[in-house]
């Protein structure tokens, strides 16, 4: 097992519905250690450059705007696999088709629009050292 860190976001929707704790317990819950977290309000400049590599697809306008709609809990998670480890937690991207007990399952649910998926995170070590260099310093890590 390699430990790793990975970038999770706590986007608008779960936020505004009051499950951020419920949704950290889950980490913990996994052997993902927080290892930094905080309160985020992103604009348009900020959300379209962190969602870069999408900007060419239909859906980035409507990601970009439920992504300024409120405030957002970016994290830094810490442990063994914690890449693989925090995206079987998070289930499918749609939330419709992720099974009960993943976040995304029990937290995102009813879902009418695929931009309010509870959660991100990072798909790979080169997204996540760049996902937590995005929104962390190197003195917020140590
Ligand atoms: P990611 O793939 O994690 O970089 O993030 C893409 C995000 O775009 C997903 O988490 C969804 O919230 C959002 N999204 C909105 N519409 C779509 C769509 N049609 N297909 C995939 N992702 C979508």
């Amino acid at each position: 097992m390699t430990n790793q860190r990975t970038l999770s976001i706590i986007k608008p929707d779960a936020v505004k519905k009051g499950v951020i704790g419920q949704i950290l317990a889950r980490f913990e819950a996994k052997g993902l250690k927080v290892a930094a977290i905080k309160k985020v309000y992103l604009n348009a400049q900020t959300a379209g450059e962190f969602y870069a590599e999408h900007k060419e697809r239909p859906f980035f306008g409507e990601l970009v705007d439920f992504m300024v709609s409120g405030p957002c809990y970016p994290l830094v998670l810490e442990g063994p696999n914690a890449i693989m480890a925090n995206r079987e937690l998070m289930g499918a991207t749609n939330p419709t088709k992720a099974e009960a007990g993943t976040i995304r399952g029990d937290f995102a649910m009813p879902c009418t629009d695929l931009s309010a998926n509870a959660v991100h995170g990072s798909d790979s070590e080169e997204s996540a050292n760049r996902e937590i260099s995005f929104f962390f310093s190197a003195s917020e890590l140590a």
